[in-house]
């Protein structure tokens, strides 16, 4: 895509989680727009970087390390947010600063055993299957306490906050209720960890909703490098 369009693209999208912070009586500094750039070139990322977003996210890990290293001179903030393989986890704890994605203890302890010491703790969002789908990754609701409490014990990662990905829906009502899920099991955690702070969720479909019930990182893919040839 070329560098006009993702300016725009990031214009609108920064425009409408202004507004929907006020709409809610939210700060929009309080909600970090992380551009979903999987799948795009590494010119698209330095296109959205001219425009002063430093926070990417990536679900693929061979081309997010070419990106990464092709991107180095640009200090950005890279969030891996895909499925992890168990036998992948160390260059997500050596390339990247947030994992989103991390929904089973095995691999947590292997992002902390694998964080090299001169980065400091990898921060980690335990990610939610909030509707229980069988097709999606994520600790259930119900077991998210347990998990979280063990992993906030692991010395190199630093448990930040509940990443999920709602089933989308075109009724209004059930799409709130979905992310108001997450952010009452967010509330739940906190009251036992109350160093959480991260509330992942809100898409380019549905980032209104997901802001409307606290989220504080928002991850955009197609509305600011438009449509991907696979996901
Ligand atoms: C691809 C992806 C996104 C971005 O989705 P869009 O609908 O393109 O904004 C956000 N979060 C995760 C986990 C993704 O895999």
């Amino acid at each position: 895509m070329n560098k006009a369009t993702i300016a725009s693209q990031i214009d609108k999208v920064l425009t409408r989680i202004a507004a929907a912070a006020t709409q809610a009586s939210r700060l929009s500094e309080d909600i970090t727009l992380i551009a979903v750039s999987k799948t795009k070139p590494a010119s698209d990322i330095e296109a959205a970087a001219a425009c002063g977003l430093k926070d990417f996210g990536e679900n693929y890990l061979q081309e997010a390390l070419d990106k990464i290293q092709a991107l180095q001179a640009f200090e950005l903030t890279w969030h891996f947010i895909g499925p992890i393989q168990s036998n992948k986890t160390r260059p997500i704890a050596e390339h990247f600063d947030w994992v989103h994605s991390v929904d089973r203890l095995k691999i947590a302890q292997r992002l902390s055993d694998q964080r090299p010491a001169h980065l400091g703790p990898l921060n980690i969002c335990l990610q939610v299957n909030i509707s229980n789908e069988d097709t999606k990754s994520g600790v259930s609701a119900e077991q998210a306490p347990e998990l979280a409490k063990v992993i906030a014990t692991l010395p190199n990662i630093r448990l930040r906050g509940v990443m999920a990905i709602p089933q989308p829906s075109d009724d209004p009502t059930e799409q709130a209720a979905a992310f108001e899920a997450v952010a009452a099991l967010f509330n739940t955690l906190r009251l036992t960890n109350p160093e959480l702070d991260t509330l992942s969720m809100g898409m380019s479909q549905d980032l209104e909703a997901a802001i409307a019930a606290g989220s504080t990182m928002v991850r955009i893919g197609t509305d600011i490098f438009g449509a991907r040839n696979r996901s």
